[in-house]
C-alpha cells in the first residue's frame, strides 16, 4: 500500500461546533462531505476522543462553519491542537447562537451549515455523524479555504486525531529549519514568519522568546532542529 495515494482526495476545512447543556465546544474538521440533497444531509467524521465529538453524541445536533482562504493560522490552531476540556476556545472569536443552539463562528466564516443528527456510525477511532441541514446562511462572498491551501500555502499541519493524519516524513536536515514538536509546524528560516512579525531570513536563534508556533501557539522552546 502506498499511503501517498491518499494524498490525492480533496477537501475542505472546517469548524464544527456543538453544545452539551449551557457548554459550547468545536474544533477544525476536514472529513466533510455533502451526501444527500433531498433532504440536504452532511457527513463528518470526527474523532471519539474530541470533546466535539461527546457534545454532537449528547446533543444530537452540530454546526459547520465554512472557513475562508484568509483564516489565520492561529484560529485554526485553537480550533484544531487545543481541546476545550482545558481552554476556552471560543475566547477572541466572534460567534452567535445558531437555531440549534450549537455556535456559528462568524470570523473568517463564508457560510454556516446547521445540522440534526439522523445517523451515527462508530468506526473505530471516528464517529461519522450524518446530519440533515435545518438551517445555513452565506455570510460573504469568498474563497473557502481547502485542505491543500491549508498545507501548501499557509504551511499548516495536521492533529493525530483527524482522519486523514499521516506521520510525517521528516525532510533533509537543515541547518535553517526547526519544527513543533506540538503540532509538527515547520519554521524554514528562508521563509520567516510574516504574519507573526518575523521577517524572511530571520535565524531562529534570532526570533523574540515571546514568539509562539503560529499553528497551535506552543512556545519556542517546544521547537527542535530539523
Ligand atoms: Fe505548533
Amino acid at each position: 500500500m502506498n499511503p501517498k495515494a491518499l494524498f490525492n482526495i480533496s477537501y475542505g476545512l472546517y469548524i464544527v461546533t456543538s453544545k452539551n447543556g449551557d457548554n459550547i465546544n468545536g474544533q477544525t474538521a476536514n472529513a466533510l462531505i455533502q451526501v444527500t440533497a433531498e433532504p440536504p444531509a452532511l457527513a463528518i467524521g470526527l474523532n471519539n476522543k474530541n470533546l466535539t465529538n461527546e457534545y454532537i453524541k449528547k446533543s444530537k445536533v452540530f454546526v459547520v462553519s465554512i472557513l475562508s482562504q484568509d483564516a489565520p493560522l492561529n484560529m485554526i490552531g485553537q480550533f484544531g491542537f487545543k481541546s476545550g476540556r482545558d481552554t476556552d476556545k471560543f475566547e477572541n472569536i466572534n460567534h452567535k447562537q445558531g437555531k440549534t443552539g450549537a455556535p456559528i463562528i462568524l470570523d473568517n466564516t463564508l457560510a454556516y451549515l446547521e445540522a440534526k443528527v439522523t445517523h451515527e456510525m462508530d468506526v473505530g477511532t471516528h464517529t461519522i455523524f450524518v446530519g440533515e441541514i435545518v438551517e445555513s446562511d452565506v455570510l460573504k462572498d469568498g474563497k473557502p479555504m481547502t485542505y491543500a491551501y491549508y498545507h501548501q500555502v499557509k504551511r499548516g499541519t495536521t492533529p493525530k486525531t483527524a482522519p486523514t493524519y499521516q506521520k510525517e516524513e521528516i525532510k533533509p536536515a537543515s541547518s535553517t529549519r526547526y519544527k513543533c514538536f506540538i503540532c509538527g509546524y515547520i519554521y524554514d528560516q528562508e521563509k520567516g514568519d510574516p504574519d507573526g512579525g518575523i521577517a524572511p531570513g530571520t535565524p531562529f536563534e534570532d526570533i523574540p522568546d515571546t514568539w509562539t508556533c503560529p499553528t497551535c501557539g506552543a512556545s519556542k522552546d517546544q521547537f527542535k532542529k530539523v
